[in-house]
């Protein structure tokens, strides 16, 4: 069963809620100060911390502040009646929830109830795969980033339609590799281009003029003959 830490310096309060959780079936510990709240609540023993805003001490807000830098603990704050400021710094400051006192006790058992099945639900999720790095192609300045679609010179972005952008990539993946125009054509416009396949002279004469011409880069090499070729220095 959970493990619950009340953090409450009004005794009767305290015991109140202690008698009920315990009722329910719950370990329950009680400290009645915001320091010893804060230790206990960072000893890694409780799955959920009811915590008080108003403690001597060390407040209750400053305790939720110090748990969330190490531990992502549920805590529920047990705020006065129409402290609207507590409620918002304390979601702020990283409460699971809150509850106004005077509460009733059905209000708060179904609020740990959410609060550790979230945990729970939590726990338990497939983390996500980190993002993969982004595959992107530099050779000479010129950068292809392949997910983003896009290709830059220093910070500056190359407008490029899509199939100029094709028979670059083409040639950055292939570097030093000299491609033919019958390759590249399947490359840039799919197995099923129906036309000439000196339509690529065309592609590379636009690249050359927005890459090579405006930066003053030679990347693209003809090979007389054959096709084309992305050298690397
Ligand atoms: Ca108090």
């Amino acid at each position: 069963m959970a493990r619950i830490l009340i953090v409450e310096d009004e005794a009767k309060i305290a015991r109140f809620v202690e008698l009920e959780l315990t009722h329910e079936g719950y370990e329950v510990d009680k400290v009645a100060d915001g320091r010893a709240g804060e230790e206990a609540a960072l000893s890694g023993n409780y799955d959920l911390i009811l915590l008080d805003v108003l403690l001597p001490e060390l407040n209750g807000m400053e305790v939720l502040r110090r748990i969330r830098r190490e531990s992502d603990v549920p805590v529920i704050m047990l705020t006065a009646r129409d402290a609207v400021m507590d409620k918002v710094a304390g979601l702020d400051a990283g409460a699971d929830d809150y509850i106004t006192k005077p509460f009733a006790i059905e209000e708060l058992l179904a609020r740990i109830r959410v609060a550790l099945k979230r945990r729970e639900a939590s726990e338990h999720a497939v983390k996500p795969e980190p993002e993969p790095d982004h595959h992107v192609l530099t050779i000479k300045g010129v950068s292809l980033d392949v997910e983003r679609y896009e290709v830059r010179v220093g910070n500056d972005v190359i407008e490029l339609t899509n199939r100029e952008f094709e028979v670059l990539k083409a040639l950055m993946e292939n570097r030093n590799i000299v491609m033919s125009r019958d390759r590249l054509v399947q490359l840039a416009c799919g197995y099923d281009f129906v036309g000439e396949t000196n339509i690529i002279d065309v592609y590379i004469r636009h690249l050359r003029s927005k890459i090579d011409d405006c930066y003053g880069i030679k990347l693209i090499t003809t090979v007389r003959g054959v096709g084309y070729v992305i050298r690397e220095d």
